[in-house]
């Protein structure tokens, strides 16, 4: 599919339920992709993007924003606290705060450095061990203990369980972050982002059905 088509079906799938299009924003999530196909999609104008890796996005991003203004990269994978500051030099969102000691980190590099990326919790909301994420019961004493370091949270992210249907997931962490009063919602994938709008997606993470098939 297109990059057009996705916009479009997301708009729709934000329309049926009531919702403006405008409020949801579309991460096209460039990990492992040829630079080429990268480079396609910023020439048909979009401008968020989203890496799971520090590293592979110190690669490639410096170079792109250099050529085309108005850059977000947003970092979707874990962190590794000794990449905090990498991560925090480079990176527009972090949707992967999951832990204290990452989040103290944050606190300390955003006041050095003046200046913090949006932030997102990563909740591990199928409880799954090999997932990352604060698990549900732990979500609301998290949040405010980032809240007590002065970080200011967007809202909350998450990866449903693969075998299981996603919508259960995405009401369950709307209703997290509400009772929170938090107002971003980053979830929804290739197979699910209208699934995820109609739960209130503020953000939408679509790799595959953009750019194709990753190859790697
Ligand atoms: C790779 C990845 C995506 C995109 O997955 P697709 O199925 O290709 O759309 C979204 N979120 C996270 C956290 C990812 O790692």
């Amino acid at each position: 599919m297109s990059l057009q088509e996705i916009s479009q079906k997301a708009a729709r799938a934000a329309e049926a339920v009531g919702r403006r299009a405008d409020d949801v924003n579309l991460i096209a999530v460039s990990k492992v992709q040829p630079n080429e196909r990268v480079e396609a999609v910023l020439k048909q104008g979009h401008r968020v993007f989203g890496e799971n890796k520090v590293q592979e996005a110190q690669g490639k991003w410096p170079g792109f924003k250099a050529q085309f203004d108005g850059i977000a990269v947003h970092l979707i994978g874990p962190l590794q606290s000794n990449k905090t500051r990498a991560a925090m030099e480079l990176f527009d969102a972090i949707h992967s705060v999951d832990r204290p000691k990452l989040a103290k980190g944050i606190a300390r590099i955003a006041q050095e450095l003046g200046h913090c990326p949006e932030l997102f919790v990563q909740v591990n909301t199928g409880e799954e061990p090999q997932k990352a994420g604060v698990l549900p019961g732990d979500v609301d004493a998290f949040v405010t203990e980032c809240r007590s370091m002065d970080l200011s949270i967007t809202g909350l992210m998450c990866i449903p369980p693969a075998e299981e249907e996603p919508t259960l997931h995405f009401a369950l962490l709307a209703k997290m972050a509400k009772r929170n009063g938090l107002v971003g919602l980053s979830m929804g994938m290739s197979s699910d982002f209208e699934r995820a709008i109609a739960q209130g997606a503020t953000h939408i993470r679509v790799g595959s059905a953009i750019f194709g098939t990753r190859v790697s």
